[in-house]
């Protein structure tokens, strides 16, 4: 979901923005009144965020994916091997993408538990040499997030923060490299949020393209090339309703009595279930199963026509997955909830 006053806004705003006679999709990104718009997106995001002043926003394109790639590139330097925990199919994909340009090492694998835990923090030994450390601390399709952040001392963390960015306040410092897709909690897709620490930049393999160097993005106030305007335009919409709801503190509070609600009512059921570990249960993404999995098309279908959507499983797990990010109101948890307990009643 987009929250409802982001989309009004937009909506008014679509053929004349702010009086300028254009849409923002007809602007050049380099007049100024696209420069106002993207300027008053970093600073928002800043705010959110408490982002220090050492750190780079970049606003770019290719999503969480290229990043898979881009992290390796531009961190390498002289060394030859980092450092992935595999959590869950995003890890998975990020480690595969690593290993075309070094050896990974993986410090933690929790597939052994279909993905339902994450390692603790205490057992995690990383290696020494290692040009960073990178990990997913929410794993979007099985719903399985870290609670803690892990220690790498001078090694620089890296975290694909696609689907919980923005969920909670976050200590941007212990990080080197922060990125996500736009798409599941900041705007719709088309833009990728790289936040990354200034000296991290400047040291990507140099064979590889331009577009791939964070210098490139970086130099040109992420105008290299041109970027995705509107995307990046109602992503700032976001930032400044988050702003007005009362940041991320306020989020957290939310999301969480949002998720608890939810698992309570799961694990308060006979008929639905949630596999995952309670410590580490996702906040943003939360799978279910039916007790008999014959059922799903007709739960699916049921709850379309209570305006419910979205609810299907990713592929690869099956059964369901309510995706509550930050525009998702407690309404939206609570009728659910009860719409559950209806079909249980009628099925269970
Ligand atoms: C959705 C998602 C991705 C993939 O993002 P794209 O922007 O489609 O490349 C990567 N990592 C996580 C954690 C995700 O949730």
């Amino acid at each position: 979901m987009l929250p409802a006053e982001v989309l009004v806004r937009a909506q008014a705003e679509m053929l004349d923005w702010n009086g300028s006679g254009m849409s923002v999709m007809e602007m050049s990104h380099r007049g100024k009144e696209f420069m106002s718009i993207a300027e008053k997106a970093e600073s928002d995001l800043r705010a959110l965020m408490a982002i220090p002043d050492n750190y780079r926003v970049l606003f770019m394109q290719g999503g969480a994916s290229s990043q898979f790639a881009m992290v390796p590139i531009n961190l390498l330097g002289e060394r030859s091997s980092a450092d992935y925990l595999l959590t869950g199919q995003w890890s998975k994909k990020a480690i595969a993408e690593a290993k075309r340009y070094c050896d990974v090492n993986v410090v933690a694998d929790t597939s052994g538990s279909h993905f339902t835990t994450v390692p603790s923090a205490d057992s995690l030994d990383f290696s020494p040499d290692a040009a960073f450390v990178h990990y997913t601390p929410n794993e979007t399709i099985v719903g399985v997030e870290f609670a803690y952040i892990p220690e790498t001392g001078d090694v620089p963390l890296v975290a694909d923060l696609s689907s919980t960015i923005l969920s909670r306040p976050l200590d941007v410092s212990r990080y080197g490299v922060i990125y996500a897709g736009a798409q599941k909690n900041i705007g719709p897709a088309g833009v990728t949020v790289v936040i990354v620490r200034d000296d991290l930049i400047g040291n990507a393999m140099p064979t590889m393209p331009a577009m791939f160097d964070y210098k490139t993005h970086a130099d040109n106030g992420s105008m290299y090339n041109t970027p995705p305007t509107y995307s990046w335009y109602l992503a700032g919409l976001v930032f400044e309703w988050l702003l007005q709801k009362g940041g991320l503190e306020a989020m957290a509070e939310i999301n969480r009595r949002k998720a608890e609600k939810l698992y309570a009512a799961i694990d308060g059921s006979d008929f639905y279930s949630n596999p995952v570990d309670k410590v580490c249960r996702s906040w943003m993404n939360v799978p279910f199963i039916l007790a008999d999995a014959e059922l799903d098309a007709k739960f699916l279908q049921q709850a379309a026509e209570h305006n419910l959507y979205t609810l299907k499983g990713h592929r690869s797990v099956g059964g369901m997955r309510a995706s509550i990010y930050n525009a998702m109101p407690m309404e939206g948890i609570d009728a659910l909830i009860s719409f559950m307990a209806d079909f249980e009643q009628r099925y269970g």
